[in-house]
């Protein structure tokens, strides 16, 4: 079986309301370019009418590749599903619900033609959502560019065009808590940034509420960095030096003969050295936990059913 040339690759996690715009915007770009090609949409655990809709719609269009998970893996885990069914030689990677715009997928091709290994979007503004998501994500990707020496470009999400040589890359490391942008940044090559304008959602509602955000910015740092483990150890000597004052202090004060009932002092030194020991063991156990996940062994996802393409069921 030859490769189709392109492969569009989405998650889709409750898009029931989102997925007609979107396979109809993505259906017109693959007739604009000509190649073959195939989209391969991933229901993660929806529940709303997301598998019908998938289903349907691999059952009219060939070109459809309907992949479900036996439950919710959460949005890099059903991204990594997809890869690893998709068979393009050039794969797009893209949110369904219409955030970036699958109408660059032309340019992005021109790019790679020229010698690119990976043409990510590269956002310009974001319209449509909360001042709160945008300060935080501006925050978060100055963090982890301060955490870590592989350069994660700003501002840049899943949105992009990959070689099959790259996806191959990606695909082979088996590492759980995936921050898939940073790992695609991590195997190098030659990265190209496209900048764009993100759009509100054509439907529905973001899928990321603050739990989740927290939890992909902490896989991030844990995966990219260990400056945070590293902390204590800055910590510790800066403590050290302090102790070290008070001792010398509280020696002389003794020696003069004025010591007096510390309580104040005391009830301080104890509060913050409870609290700092506390975060530092958090920070190790945000460690160990995930290595305790990898030690495991347990697949990424697990797939419930195919429909459509060569691999899957027929509709
Ligand atoms: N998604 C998923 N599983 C999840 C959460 C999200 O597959 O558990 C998908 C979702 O359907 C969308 C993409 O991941 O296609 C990005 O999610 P969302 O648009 O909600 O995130 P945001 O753009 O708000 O950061
Ligand atoms: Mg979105």
């Amino acid at each position: 079986m030859p490769r189709p040339a392109v492969s569009v690759v989405a998650p889709c996690y409750n898009e029931q309301d989102a997925l007609p715009e979107f396979l109809r915007r993505v259906g017109a770009v693959l007739d604009g370019i000509g190649s073959s090609s195939e989209i391969v949409l991933v229901d993660d655990g929806s529940r709303d009418r997301t598998w019908d809709v998938l289903a349907e719609a691999a059952g009219r269009d060939r070109r459809i590749v309907a992949v479900r998970l036996m439950r919710n893996h959460g949005h890099q885990l059903a991204l990594t599903a997809g890869l690893s069914v998709c068979r393009g030689e050039r794969i797009l990677i893209i949110d369904a619900d219409l955030q970036d715009p699958p109408e660059l997928l032309p340019d992005m091709m021109v790019l790679i033609d020229q010698g690119a290994d990976v043409v990510y979007g590269q956002r310009r503004q974001r319209e449509g959502e909360s001042l709160f998501k945008r300060v935080t994500a501006a925050a978060f990707y100055r963090l982890i560019a301060r955490l870590t020496d592989v350069q994660i470009p700003p501002d840049a999400g899943d949105f992009r065009l990959v070689t099959r040589r790259v996806l191959d890359l990606l695909l082979a490391m088996p590492e759980r808590h995936r921050f898939i942008r940073g790992m695609v940044a991590w195997i190098g090559g030659r990265q190209v940034p496209l900048v764009y304008d993100r759009h509100a959602r054509v439907a529905g509602e973001s899928k990321y509420p603050i739990a989740k955000m927290v939890r992909f910015a902490a896989d991030a740092i844990t995966s990219f960095s260990v400056v945070p483990l590293m902390a204590s150890m800055t910590i510790g000597w800066i403590m050290a030096a302090l102790g070290f004052g008070f001792f010398i202090y509280s020696i002389v004060g003794w020696w003069g003969g004025h010591t007096l009932p510390g309580w104040t002092s005391l009830m301080a030194a104890v509060g913050l050295l409870g609290g700092m020991q506390f975060l530092m063991l958090g920070i190790i156990g945000a460690y160990l936990g995930r290595l305790y996940d990898q030690s495991k062994g347990r697949p990424l996802f697990m797939i419930r059913d195919i429909v459509g393409g060569p691999n899957g069921e027929p509709p």
